[in-house]
């Protein structure tokens, strides 16, 4: 009994120490400064020693217009200056620049001259702190901040659980050394019909923000994640998309990064500061940190820690840079040999996109190099056609901007076999939000679509025409009804401006089938061109679907065309609605009145 006493006492007795030393805590704001001071032991510095507003990277400095000679000054420039874009044509690179490095400019020969349009959008940390609120990233509404997104990712998976599915596929910078302090986890939101299994689906991995200062990138990825879920089931062209497809969006590639970029840094790199350099110019470049052709050319990646351009010190040395890498590794099977000239198969499974910006371009490997890739001409091809929605400039990018390694573009091609494309989205890395409406968001998100419909065939469905305008008249009729298609099968839909053309062929036959696309229907019907005659690359179809016997339900018809040359188009679907025919009521039924005694 007295032995139970002490007990008792001694467990109240550390409870009542507990509850002060928690009371102390607060009351005395240890908390903080504890975490902080753990967080500076670790090398991880959440806010900058100084007042943010001294701490503007960008204070004194003009955006410039800068003229090169040649490869080799180019190369000097990237050294020296944080360029931003570079337009080989006009032999002029745009580039962020101190005075200090004005003058370095002026030194060397260099002529340049200041963008005002760019220098005034310059982002003034002083002004980021004034504005910060919780959703959006101060002074630009429609972009979400890293807490939002990573909400609105849980929250899509939560209200979907049969189509979304939010994956952990690795930690931060921060969050490794902070050991969970701070940083974040790098989350892939998977999206596909999870009640669709024993079929094939088609694999397409979107990337956003590894260069986080690129602020619409992100905002692109979130939004259709948030259009495939909002219209499932009410757009069959878009339901398909997920119940034939995997679609893995990771819109915070380096999340760490992010959070300064919302404090008014323009952040490209990381934050890894072992390699030293002082703030805010530490970090790698996680865009040239990846394990395939790591440090390969000359003048493609720097060497210098404090360089925007560093690229580690080995390859995949990051933690944001392994992190996707071992999950493209996962996502993607390994379709291609082991040899630099050894093509992938035509009927290679696979797309991956890594969204950037700036500039209006779309670039398919090789990036390292202007060689031709071995599959150039197909990976060309699928560019062009995704470079149509935004009508960019599809290139190699050391013929239309410059060339660099240890891309994880290179890499998902490279390494997987892939179909692997890099965009520049739009003009600016602080894009306003006017044109990011206007000229970004349904254009890019109409070009993702475009790529998830060819992700399971990158190199053969993109050879075919599109089926454009499709509709089913009526869209709802009873059982034995004929149901009138028509739609727009067009051969020439592929981009313009600077990217030479993507030959097109005469459309020579259409088809459809109902309740699964092509490569899993038993039968096709054919579509017949409104004019009599196959001649042309664009042609109206026509046709009809009889529903003699059908079961009431939903179904879907999917329709593709084939050109000349006998490439068969990615599907378009359309759906229609058999209702149930009224059935002939039979007479009410009455309960049969009994006498009390018999019942
Ligand atoms: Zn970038």
């Amino acid at each position: 009994m007295r032995a139970l006493v002490r007990v008792v006492s001694w467990v109240a007795g550390l409870c009542l120490l507990g509850a002060l030393l928690l009371f102390a805590l607060r009351q005395y704001n240890i908390v903080e400064p504890a975490r902080e001071l753990l967080l500076n032991a670790s090398g991880v510095s959440l806010s900058p020693r100084v007042d943010p507003c001294l701490q503007n990277d960008s204070a004194g400095a003009i955006v410039a217009s800068i003229d090169y000679t040649d490869a080799h000054a180019l190369n000097t420039l990237f050294d020296q200056v944080d360029i931003w874009h570079v337009e080989p044509e006009q032999q002029s690179a745009v580039a962020l620049v101190s005075p200090a490095q004005q003058q370095w400019l002026t030194q060397e020969g260099f002529p340049f001259s200041q963008n005002t349009e760019l220098t005034d959008a310059l982002p003034d940390p002083c002004a980021f702190q004034a504005l910060a609120d919780s959703r959006s990233i101060p002074g630009y509404a429609c972009y979400r901040t890293v807490d939002a997104t990573h909400a609105d990712l849980a929250s899509l998976a939560e209200q979907h659980p049969n189509l979304a599915q939010l994956t952990d596929i690795g930690n931060s910078w921060y969050k490794i050394r902070s050991f969970g302090l701070a940083g974040s986890d790098i989350q892939a939101l998977v999206l596909t019909n999870t009640q669709a299994t024993d079929i094939e689906k088609g694999e397409l991995v979107v990337i956003a923000a590894q260069h986080p200062r690129e602020l619409s990138t992100t905002e692109i990825a979130t939004l259709f994640a948030e259009l495939l879920l909002s219209q499932y089931g009410a757009d069959p062209d878009l339901t398909w998309l997920l119940d034939y497809n995997r679609i893995h969006i990771i819109p915070l590639a380096n999340p760490d990064g992010r959070t300064w970029v919302e404090k008014g840094h323009l952040w490209r790199k990381n934050t890894n500061s072992t390699y030293g350099c002082d703030f805010p110019k530490h970090g790698v470049d996680l865009n040239r940190n990846g394990s395939f052709l790591w440090n390969h050319c000359n003048g493609c990646s720097s060497s210098d820690v404090c360089s925007n351009f560093y690229r580690g010190d080995e390859p995949a040395s990051e933690p944001e840079t392994q992190a996707i890498e071992a999950y493209l590794r996962d996502v993607f099977a390994d379709q291609r040999g082991e040899g630099y000239n050894d093509p992938a198969p035509e009927d290679t499974n696979g797309v991956f996109i890594s969204l950037h910006s700036y500039g209006r371009l779309l670039f398919y490997p090789w990036e390292h190099s202007a060689t031709p890739a071995p599959n150039r001409d197909e990976l060309r091809r699928l560019g062009r056609k995704l470079g149509y929605f935004p009508d960019y400039k599809v290139c190699n990018p050391e013929l239309c901007m410059y060339r660099f390694d240890g891309s994880t573009t290179d890499f998902a091609y490279g390494t997987l076999g892939v179909a692997a494309f890099t965009y520049e989205l739009g003009t600016a890395f602080f894009q306003t939000c006017p044109y990011f409406e206007s000229y970004i968001a349904d254009q890019i998100l109409d070009s993702l679509v475009y790529a998830a419909k060819t992700a399971r065939r990158p190199y053969q469905l993109p050879a075919g025409p599109d089926v454009t305008a499709a509709s089913a008249d009526p869209p709802r009729l009873l059982p034995g009804k004929e149901v009138s298609l028509t739609a727009t099968a067009d051969d020439t839909r592929s981009a313009g401006t600077g990217s030479d053309t993507e030959p097109a062929q005469p459309i020579s036959a259409a088809r459809f089938s109902v309740g699964a696309p092509s490569w899993i229907a038993a039968t096709f019907e054919t579509l017949q061109p409104l004019d009599g005659e196959y001649d042309s690359s664009v042609e109206l179809l026509t046709g009809s679907l009889e529903t003699t016997g059908w079961q009431p339900g939903a179904y879907t018809i999917f329709l593709e065309a084939q050109d000349a040359d006998g490439n068969w188009g990615p599907p378009t679907a359309v759906s229609i609605e058999v209702v149930a025919l009224p059935t002939e009521r039979a007479p009410p039924q009455f309960k049969q009145y009994l006498p009390r005694v018999w019942r």
